[in-house]
């Protein structure tokens, strides 16, 4: 086994947690890495040959034993579990509030159990909602519009308390639009960056809830990746929300030109009307994070899409590969939500 910290990321099927997990893999000074993943939204595949290198615990963070002996002797928790998706909550509010708030309680206390390590968690920028003052400042006051916003108010509020009650070590990072290699499109709750390529790729139109003038700071993954990393390794812990995003601002339709650039293919557009509940402009004031990052290195958007996009030609070539194969009956593209392959 390799010598250096002992890290449990939960939620580390998932498009966050395995790029984390590749992340964490190739840093020396990681020693032990567990994952707990229930695989309702997420693929072990997604972790690739990573799988192999981490001690993958399948089930759900409400099930209390398995994540005590998941947790038990780390020296950090990832906690990044949850049902994401505004809609996804609007359909279904009691699954989301149990997945991500109770799912957030459990987290803590078998933390707690565990002596205490350091608990780093994934909020959302949805925690602002309504607050009309941009950028977001932490420290304004949260309005949530969605129930999946709430959910994700509430786990924060959790880490707060659970720091003054019990003096756990916690960092809640506020999460804002993140895109990157592994996050897949083909599901009813894709994101807009995975969605776009996809469609752009297949050919079909880029549908675009209202205007497109609604703005989002994208943060690509490898950042919340390093700075998750960094506060692993320097123990960076903060008993209130911080915003990870840095400040930038890209409208949809902003976003659309600069994937028509990289893509190089033909782009039409279809406007459909607003979804309920997303909010209109979204960008972070990012001084508390770089108070307690200073060395952060934000990939640019251009790079990130490039990335991003190479990606998922990568992933369309080798679907098209296996669908010429011998077995094409049996092989079709994996798209999230599918069960367990382990
Ligand atoms: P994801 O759906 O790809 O990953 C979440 C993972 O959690 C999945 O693998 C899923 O199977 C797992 N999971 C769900 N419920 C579980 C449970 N009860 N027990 C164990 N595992 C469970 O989502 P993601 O985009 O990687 O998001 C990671 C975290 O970041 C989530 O907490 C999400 O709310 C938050 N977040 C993401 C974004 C974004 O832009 N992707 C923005 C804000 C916040």
């Amino acid at each position: 086994m390799r010598a250096g910290l002992r890290v449990t990321v939960t939620g580390g099927a998932g498009f966050i947690g395995s790029n984390l997990v590749g992340t964490l893999l190739r840093n020396p000074a990681i020693g032990k890495l567990t994952v707990i993943d229930d695989c309702s939204t997420g693929n072990t595949r997604s972790l690739g040959t990573d799988l192999t290198e981490v001690d993958f615990r399948l089930g759900s963070v409400l099930d209390a034993d398995l994540l005590n002996q998941a947790v038990a002797r780390a020296d950090v928790v990832v906690h990044l579990a949850a049902l994401g998706s505004v809609p996804r909550s609007m359909l279904a509010p009691l699954n989301s509030h149990h997945a991500n708030a109770t799912g957030t309680l459990h987290v803590l206390e078998a933390a707690r159990n565990g002596g205490a390590p350091l608990v780093v968690a994934a909020s959302s920028s949805s925690v602002y909602g309504a607050q009309p003052q941009l950028p977001r400042v932490e420290d304004s006051r949260p309005m949530p519009v969605s129930p999946y916003a709430v959910t994700k108010l509430a786990s924060e509020a959790y880490l707060s308390a659970y720091h003054a009650s019990f003096g756990l070590e916690v960092l809640p990072l506020r999460f804002f639009n993140v895109y990157g290699p592994r996050q897949r499109a083909g599901h009813p709750y894709a994101a807009v960056v995975p969605r776009f390529i996809d469609a752009a790729l297949s050919g079909q139109p880029l549908c675009v809830h209202g205007t497109g003038t609604q703005s989002r700071d994208l943060t690509c993954v490898d950042t919340v990746c390093q700075v998750i990393t960094t506060a692993i390794i320097d123990r960076v812990s903060s008993p209130w929300p911080v915003n990870l995003a840095l400040g930038t601002r890209t409208t949809v339709l902003e976003l659309i030109d600069v994937l028509a650039e990289l893509l190089d293919v033909a782009i039409e557009i279809e406007h459909v009307a607003p979804r309920p509940g997303d909010v209109a402009h979204s960008q972070s004031d990012p001084t508390r994070l770089r108070d307690l990052f200073p060395g952060i290195t934000a990939v640019p958007l251009r790079d990130g899409l490039a990335r991003t996009i190479a990606w998922h030609r990568q992933q369309r070539a080798n679907s098209h590969d296996l669908a010429a194969g011998p077995s094409a009956s049996s092989t079709r593209p994996h798209t999230q939500g599918r069960p367990c392959t382990s």
